[in-house]
């Protein structure tokens, strides 16, 4: 499964806390992050992430392409709720895109927890079927 991780500044801890709790599953995929998300989860647990762009620049669009392009099959999403930030519209567009497609996405630790027992019991195992099957057409 390909598995986007993003986190903003004040959800970070949060992300690197979750992350660390399930680095055994986790490692299992393929992952993703935004730049700096990227940066500390691999600092933190040693996983291998591909990153994308800092958010800001072009990391939430980024991840959203993919999405578009078929190619991501789950998004964990520390949003923070409280804070202004200056990528709304690029957050607005990644949720968007998501909906569009049926990509599972978690925007808080609850969710997020919710779909890494499904991830671990196979259940999640339809978005890489319908990726492969759309990738051969
Ligand atoms: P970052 O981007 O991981 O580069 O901080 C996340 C975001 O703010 O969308």
């Amino acid at each position: 499964m390909k598995i986007a991780l993003i986190a903003h500044d004040k959800k970070k801890d949060d992300l690197v806390q979750f992350s660390l709790a399930y680095q055994p599953i986790l490692k299992d995929h393929e992952l993703f992050a935004t730049g700096t998300t990227g940066s500390r989860v691999m600092e933190a647990t040693g996983l291998d992430i591909y990153r994308f762009q800092s958010g800001p620049l072009g990391g939430d669009q980024q991840v959203g392409a993919r999405i578009a392009q078929n190619d991501m099959d789950l998004i964990i999403f520390f949003r923070d709720p409280l804070t202004a930030q200056p990528h709304e519209p690029d957050i607005n567009a990644l949720i968007r895109l998501a909906d569009v497609y049926s990509i599972p996405l978690a925007t808080n630790m609850a969710t997020a927890e919710i779909l890494m027992h499904a991830l671990e019991r196979g259940e999640l195992h339809w978005r890489e079927v319908i990726r492969s099957r759309q990738q051969q057409d």
